[in-house]
């Protein structure tokens, strides 16, 4: 391809919309284009590289056994209903009313498709294990579409969707798709680090995401120093400390004046005590109804956790208001004892004695509180968020923390949709039984991003080779020089014919701007072709993550870049 005749703007400075490093080269070397917020046009170069991604994933889904299946984005609203999701998910799904004043939704994932679809066609053992896929455009009205390619309103998935007869078999399905995942990020030339992730009222370790580390990534993760223990924030968990009992546990609860010391921090410095020795209570709605929840005064709530507890369509903190209203008290001075909702505790205060907590009375805490004794807790669960410093919940080594960009995620659904199609097949026993289900999706777009970020230096992107949209760009220092555009276009053919994807600068700009375009772009092999060096039989070659270039004789060029390519 001769540069003239594609279409690559290339940007000097950094827009400004673009946070982070990715985002801002894919936008600087012209890959992107943005319409709207959440919403991008791939040029032919960024277009190209995508569809590199998309193939790579084809190939080991296929290897994989997968098959290779198209759905409508377009979905009826009553399958989301027969799923029971509906009211969950459609603040974040697309609705459009047809002209016979049905509702449909532009589809953000497809399980109620797939599964709707395996309830009319598969009816037998026979018929399994079967996994299909399909690469397809997916929206989302996310809360904050950001980050380009990131998080975007309308972006490509490889959805893949397994049916078993039993869930042994489908643990097998599971492996295959983790499998094929580590086989296509690899050869995205990306470092990715599996982590466990939440699975859902699935429980167990059914779940996990593939993540790039990255300090611009949005997912938590949290690591052990030790052991190979990861897991998404989100699902972290670790040894909690028992519950103490700071003083004698029979001590009668006493009302301390705490005037003007509301947070935590403040009521700790007030009393002179540790932060842990007071018992944080925080209000929440659920489905508009308040409960509290307790955690000891130096944690922070897990929400995903707390989420699975309260099981509602929505909870978020209570607003101020509500709190006055649900305590009697000012912020601040929230407790469990005598509060007439439910209470959730973290299992880390079970038994805990002599503690501090909130009043409900503006400007006073209880001091010698016996949870057990004096509040009604109703469950005491796992909810605090894991950080470093914890130990490790296999090995008890120290945690670590860290950022991720997850780009891909694997999940054993077990019966959950299919109970809803009522997809069953007769077993060899000729027993009608469930299916099982597995999904597995990667973010293709956000993938490719992800590779830039993963991959760049100053002057711009540092493509691997399997994804580069061009592998090899060769440089015409002077394109009115008839010897030398001749020998480009002769190369270009025969590494094209060699399946390298090879474009030709034949601008007219100086041979520095085409230099700096050919970082910015991140070709992995550059060639240069100057009317001196030619003259002595040479032309100039240069990989990009190396420092130096060489002159190669033209006679060997076309076997060294080949070389190349292979290694
Ligand atoms: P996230 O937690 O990042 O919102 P998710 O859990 O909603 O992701 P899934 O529903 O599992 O994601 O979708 C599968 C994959 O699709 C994700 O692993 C991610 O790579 C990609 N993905 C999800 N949402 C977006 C988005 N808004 N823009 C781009 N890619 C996305
Ligand atoms: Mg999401």
């Amino acid at each position: 391809m001769k540069w003239t005749n594609t279409v690559v703007p290339t940007l000097r400075d950094n827009p400004q919309e673009a946070e982070i490093p990715s985002h801002q080269l894919m936008l600087r070397a012209g890959l992107l284009r943005k319409l709207a917020g959440g919403l991008y046009t791939f040029m032919p170069l960024g277009f190209k590289a995508l569809r590199k991604v998309e193939q790579i994933v084809r190939e080991e889904m296929d290897a994989a056994g997968a098959l290779e299946v198209l759905m409508p984005a377009l979905q009826p609203k009553e399958i989301w209903e027969q799923s029971g999701r509906y009211e969950k998910m459609s603040k974040a799904m697309y609705s459009v009313i047809d002209r016979q004043g049905r509702e449909m939704e532009l589809g953000p994932t497809h399980e109620e498709v797939i599964t709707d679809l395996v309830s009319r066609e598969i009816s037998s053992y026979k018929q399994m294990p079967v996994t299909f896929y399909q690469i397809q455009t997916k929206f989302r009205d996310e809360i904050r579409p950001r980050f380009g390619l990131m998080r975007a309103k309308e972006f490509i998935m490889k959805d893949a969707y397994s049916f078993d007869a039993s869930w042994d078999e489908a643990d097998s399905s599971y492996q295959k798709m983790y499998d094929a995942y580590i086989r296509i990020f690899e050869r995205c030339g990306l470092v990715v680090k599996p982590v466990e992730a939440d699975a859902g009222d699935m429980g167990g370790n059914w779940s996990h995401e593939f993540m790039v580390l990255a300090d611009s990534g949005e997912d938590g993760i949290v690591e052990c120093s030790a052991c190979s223990y990861a897991a998404n924030s989100e699902r972290a968990t670790f040894k909690y400390v028992e519950a103490k009992q700071y003083d004698d546990a029979e001590k009668n609860l006493e009302e301390v004046h705490t005037p003007a010391a509301k947070t935590i921090k403040e009521v700790a410095e007030f009393l002179k005590c540790e932060e842990r020795r007071l018992i944080k209570t925080l209000i929440y709605t659920a489905d508009d109804k308040p409960v509290a929840v307790l955690l000891p005064g130096d944690r922070e709530i897990n929400e995903t956790k707390l989420g699975h507890l309260l099981d509602a369509n929505e909870f978020k903190l209570a607003d101020d208001a509500s709190v006055e209203t649900v305590t009697g008290a000012a912020v601040g001075f929230a407790g469990p004892i005598g509060l007439d909702v439910p209470i959730y505790a973290d299992v880390s205060l079970k038994g805990v004695a002599g503690a501090y907590t909130g009043a409900n009375k503006t400007d006073y805490h209880y001091s010698n509180v016996n949870l057990e004794r004096d509040a009604n807790v109703e469950k005491y669960e796992d909810l605090c968020l894991a950080t470093s410093g914890d130990s490790c919940p296999e090995c008890g080594a120290a945690l670590n923390e860290c950022r991720g960009i997850e780009v891909g995620h694997v999940f054993k659904l077990g019966d959950k949709y299919c109970k809803s199609f009522n997809a069953k097949f007769l077993d060899q026993n000729g027993k009608e039984q469930v299916i099982t289900m597995g999904c597995y999706g990667i973010g293709v777009t956000r993938t490719l991003q992800a590779i830039i970020e993963q991959s760049h230096d100053e002057n711009g992107i540092i493509w691997p080779m399997s994804v580069a949209p061009y592998v090899v760009d060769i440089v015409v220092v002077n394109p009115k020089h008839e010897e030398s555009m001749t020998l480009a276009l002769q190369l270009e053919k025969q590494l094209e014919a060699d399946g390298i994807d090879t474009i030709v600068d034949d601008r007219k700009d100086r041979a520095g701007v085409k230099f700096k375009d050919a970082d910015l772009l991140g070709f992995p092999i550059r060639v240069v072709i100057g009317q001196r060096s030619l003259d002595n039989g040479n032309v100039e070659l240069k990989i990009r993550n190396q420092e130096d270039s060489k002159l190669i004789e033209v006679d060997k060029i076309l076997l060294k870049l080949k070389e190349i390519y292979r290694s």
